[in-house]
């Protein structure tokens, strides 16, 4: 009987299995591809790495909740500093996201000049900079009374921020700049929307300006792709299993029976770094689906378009891209594309002379799920062109240069790490903490830990839920 089961290797569960492993704890995890990291994940084709979607790490400065993670586990992960951590691309304007606060503001206001901007990217940066240091609340949703008690240790961080929780975002920069230019508001919504997966109108101030201050915190490239931190996580857990999908779960007297094609193992407790959104379509166990079918109404269907380019190495890039268009693009909910250029220096994923470049945009699940065949490939190849075309024509890359083009859908997404739904729980503001998933469970034994679990997405995000994940626990 094994101690901790951990079914899946994105970023939730390597992190929740390597801060029990370091604890002492007995684990096995389990991941369904031949490689760790999901979302995070970096893989080979045609003899070439490209990352599968994130490409930025932000939260490894000192102090801040990444570092502490890898210091706690004892690895350090092959890191390269991103200053500017993006560079925005906005029709004919080009603004850093340089770190030192300064130094943006006086390329805001050449792009878009007001007078308001050193007031409000100073609040930005303050409550940025103030929330991700502060610690002590937890989240339990083990039962109504541990609700309860979690609840109140976030009094501190309430009386803190109240007054920018309970406004949207675009009435409080309306009120704040006195006007506001739409088209600013399309640079502001662009970057709000890649954090917090909705736009301006939907969120609280608070969180609007953590989306916009990410940039103020120390960004990182990941040397060797984003998978290879999830490796490095994980290097000291001996029983990690690779090419593993587990196919049922069961709930037994003494813990849970966890079936592969390969074995059947039985573990006290299992902690599940999958989609709260899909795993009910392979856990056959009624209360346990149950469960999950509570928090059904939050999945928005929010899902990712990837294009992954092999370039020339020809010039120097910055690692990171947002290009924003004045329209929406077909297919997709969004009017910006993100594009991350591999490090010429990174071994890996810049041989022989190329870069790989991976873009994402925003898209619904449903325009791409329910396509038959002819529609969805002619649709795939559509907008793989056209986001082609516009980061050549954009960052001055010879389209007939390329050498390696393909794509990736939700439905892609589907087929190897078992998700559709990509943007985790959005943080809209109506989504109120009571009403979301913690890391416990009223199930015994039962823990989740990722991106539709609390606290958010993304690196910061899936790795405060793993920390809270050891206090629900304990
Ligand atoms: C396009 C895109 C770009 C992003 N960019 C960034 C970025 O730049 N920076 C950032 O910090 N975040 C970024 N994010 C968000 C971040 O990648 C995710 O929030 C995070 O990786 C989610 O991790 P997770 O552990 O919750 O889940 P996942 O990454 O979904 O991991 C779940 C794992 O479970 C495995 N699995 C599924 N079913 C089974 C099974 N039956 N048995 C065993 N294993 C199974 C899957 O294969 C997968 O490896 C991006 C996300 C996307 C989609």
């Amino acid at each position: 009987m094994r101690e901790y089961a951990i079914i899946g290797g994105g970023i939730g569960g390597c992190a929740s299995a390597a801060l029990l492993n370091a604890s002492g704890k007995d684990v096995v995890l389990f991941e369904k591809e031949p490689y760790l990291g999901g979302c995070a994940s970096t893989f080979r084709h045609k003899n070439r790495y490209y990352n599968t979607g994130a490409t930025t790490l932000c939260g490894y400065g000192e102090g801040r909740i990444v570092r502490k993670l890898f210091d706690q586990v004892g690895v350090n992960p092959d890191l390269i500093r991103s200053d500017p951590s993006i560079v925005v691309i906005h029709g004919d304007k080009t603004i850093p996201r340089y770190q030192d606060v300064e130094r943006f503001i006086q390329v805001i206001n050449e792009a878009y000049p007001h007078p308001k901007h050193t007031d409000f990217w100073h609040l930005i940066y303050m409550l940025a900079t103030e929330f991700y240091t502060m610690e002590g609340y937890y989240y339990s949703n083990a039962s109504r009374i541990q609700k309860l008690y979690s609840l109140c240790s976030f009094y501190p961080l309430l009386r803190k921020f109240w007054r920018y929780l309970f406004e949207d975002a675009t009435t409080f920069i309306r009120r704040f700049y006195g006007t506001l230019d739409p088209y600013y508001l399309d640079f502001l919504d662009a970057q709000i929307l890649i954090v917090s997966q909705v736009k301006s109108d939907s969120v609280n101030f608070l969180t609007c300006a953590l989306a916009l201050g990410y940039t103020f915190e120390t960004n990182y490239y990941a040397v060797g792709g984003m998978g290879k931190v999830c490796e490095t996580l994980t290097s000291k857990i001996s029983d990690v299993h690779l090419s593993h999908p587990i196919t049922s779960i069961q709930k037994t007297d003494k813990g849970f029976q966890i079936l592969s094609h390969r074995e059947s193992i039985e573990a006290k407790a299992i902690i599940m770094g999958t989609s709260y959104f899909e795993s009910s379509q392979w856990i056959h166990e009624s209360n346990i689906n149950s469960y999950y079918k509570r928090y059904e109404h939050l999945n928005n269907h929010q899902s990712a378009f990837l294009l992954y380019l092999t370039i020339p190495n020809s010039r120097e890039f910055a690692h990171h891209y947002q290009l924003i268009s004045d329209n929406m693009i077909p297919f997709t909910l969004s009017k910006s594309l993100f594009v991350s250029i591999s490090d010429p220096n990174d071994t890996k994923l810049s041989s022989d002379s190329t870069l790989s470049v991976t873009a994402s945009i925003h898209t619904d699940e449903r325009i791409w799920l329910s396509l038959p065949k002819p529609e969805y490939t002619h649709q795939k190849e559509h907008l793989a062109t056209l986001l082609t075309q516009w980061i050549c024509d954009t960052l001055m890359i010879d389209e007939h240069s390329i050498l390696e083009r393909f794509a990736a859908t939700p439905k892609t997404f589907g087929r190897y790490i078992n998700r559709t739904q990509l943007g985790g729980i959005p943080m809209h503001r109506h989504n109120l903490l009571p009403n979301l998933p913690s890391n416990d469970t009223p199930i015994e034994g039962f823990y989740t830990v990722g991106d539709t679990s609390y606290a958010a997405q993304g690196w910061p995000g899936v790795v405060m839920g793993a920390f809270n994940l050891m206090k629900v626990i304990r």
